[in-house]
């Protein structure tokens, strides 16, 4: 089968078109035919060896939607590592169901970036009506979900982005405000008015980490959930005592999805709030399988916007 492979760890360049022999399933796997692989920030990460260590050569990615050869059931999988490929052997309890309402495609697509928005938006800090929220990069894959389910609860939303397209993109979402990054923070507190925001939902790290803080409202939730722009530098916990008492969460969507039980409830969660047309899901790219290393240069580069996929 044909096959996205990296032999050792580095840039987009290091991301090779292949054939290797199809996966055998071991105790526990199934193999899945995949008609969608969802690109994730995680990858470039994966591809780095910055994080999930996975030792090349390896067949890279986790995420995606298809048939199980056996069966033909419609499947949508996190956490199957070798997910850029024809057939991927997934974990069975990694594996939900794909519900009828939702496409093999858009389960794809929003599986992954759609539960880590719901658990943000719900668990790391359960947003209130009217409480206002920064979200950063709010046109990217996981912005433009965060963004409408924090309306879906009642949110105000403050968004990032950093040209005027993803600006109109996250507008139509629903984002109440959109600004660009320089003077965030001073210009999110100005805006919600009184003491500043909620929670501040941070998936761009070292570039805008420790000036979200300042638009924080006295026992605000930082949530640094991800480092596009790279690892923020290290926290003096003093700056949460003279912000106001604040709180801060790494969080994993790992942790959320610990159980097949957790997975699945969350999941279905996510597919009813699609399958009601509460929740749209931007495709913002479909590559052939072939050009995941073009895939992985857009993203890096801050040309994507919403999910991509590619197509085996
Ligand atoms: P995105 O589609 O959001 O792409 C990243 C976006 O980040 C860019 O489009 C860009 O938007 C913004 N950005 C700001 N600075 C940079 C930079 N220096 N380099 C690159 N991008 C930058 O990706 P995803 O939706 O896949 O992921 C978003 C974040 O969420 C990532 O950090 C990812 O690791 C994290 N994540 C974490 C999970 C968890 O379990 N904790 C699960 C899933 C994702 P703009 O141009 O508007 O600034």
């Amino acid at each position: 089968m044909k096959a996205i492979v990296y032999e050792h760890h580095g840039g987009p360049e290091v991301l090779e078109f292949k054939d290797v022999s199809d996966p055998s399933p071991r105790e526990g796997q199934v193999l899945v035919d995949v008609e969608a692989a969802g690109v994730n920030y995680r990858d470039v990460y994966e591809r780095e060896g910055r994080s999930y260590a996975v030792e090349p050569p390896a067949v890279i990615g986790v995420e995606g939607a298809g048939t199980v050869a056996d069966s033909g059931e419609r499947v949508a999988w996190i956490g199957a590592q070798g997910s850029y490929a024809e057939r991927v052997a997934a974990p069975r309890d990694r594996l939900v169901p794909v519900p009828d309402g939702v496409s093999v495609e858009v389960a794809a697509a929003a599986l992954l970036q759609g539960m880590t928005a719901h658990f943000l938006a719900s668990d790391s800090y359960p947003i209130e009506d009217g409480d206002w929220v920064l979200v950063h990069a709010a046109a990217g894959g996981v912005g433009l979900l965060l963004t409408q389910i924090a309306k879906l609860r009642g949110g105000q939303v403050i968004a990032t982005t950093s040209n005027e397209e993803k600006a109109a993109l996250a507008r139509e979402a629903g984002a109440d405000e959109v600004i660009g990054y320089e003077g965030f923070a001073e210009r999110a507190k100005e805006i919600a008015g009184g003491e500043g925001v909620a929670a501040v939902y941070d998936g761009v790290g070292k570039t805008t980490f420790l000036d979200g803080f300042k638009a924080l409202r006295p026992v605000g939730r930082m949530i640094l959930y991800g480092s596009a722009s790279g690892q923020p530098d290290p926290l003096d916990p003093t700056i949460l005592a003279s912000g106001g008492s604040l709180y801060v969460q790494r969080p994993t969507l790992m942790t959320y999805t610990r159980t097949p039980e957790l997975l699945r409830e969350r999941a279905e969660a996510l597919f009813d709030l699609i399958a009601e047309g509460k929740l749209r899901v931007r495709i913002g790219a479909r590559y052939p399988l072939a050009e995941a290393r073009q895939a992985h240069e857009d993203l890096e580069a801050r040309k994507t916007t919403g999910k991509l996929l590619l197509i085996p």
